[in-house]
């Protein structure tokens, strides 16, 4: 029997687009995830489109395979794309009953491994195609 390695994700802005990602391995396979969670429609939209689907499982992500998403049944977790530059979702592709969840699971784990950097979310507002606007900012407003 041959055990593949898994790893926790890391949490940081991805090098050519800017957004924030997850980055690991699971079962021996690397991968990079969009943290934002998906409606059912959104994931069949990435994965027509090439893109995997990955389930926040305890702290981890799981790469969804037909026998996964067939467990749905038994209650759908969060669930991210992975990640392809400059593709963001549209609103209506987030699962509004699993932002908070992803959104306080985010928080801790940038926290504790990129401490040093901006605010989780200043990166989870511009992954979502936001933009944060600072009581300090002096340009103009955008509004
Ligand atoms: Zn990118």
């Amino acid at each position: 029997m041959t055990h593949f390695v898994t790893t926790r994700p890391r949490c940081g802005p991805c090098p050519s687009c800017h957004c924030l990602r997850l980055t690991g391995i699971d079962e021996g396979l690397p991968y990079r995830a969009d943290p934002v969670p998906l409606t059912v429609q959104a994931e069949l939209r990435a994965r027509l489109t090439g893109r995997g689907s990955f389930a926040l499982l305890a702290g981890r992500l799981v790469h969804r395979d037909r026998d996964r998403i067939r467990g749905d049944v038994r209650g759908r977790p969060p669930v991210f794309a992975s990640h392809r530059c400059g593709v963001l979702p549209a609103a209506d592709d987030v699962e509004p009953r699993h932002v908070r969840a992803v959104t306080e699971y985010l928080s801790r784990l940038h926290a504790a491994t990129h401490a040093d950097e901006d605010p989780v979310l200043w990166h989870i507002v511009t992954s979502l195609g936001g933009r944060v606007i600072g009581l300090t900012d002096t340009q103009t407003p955008p509004y």
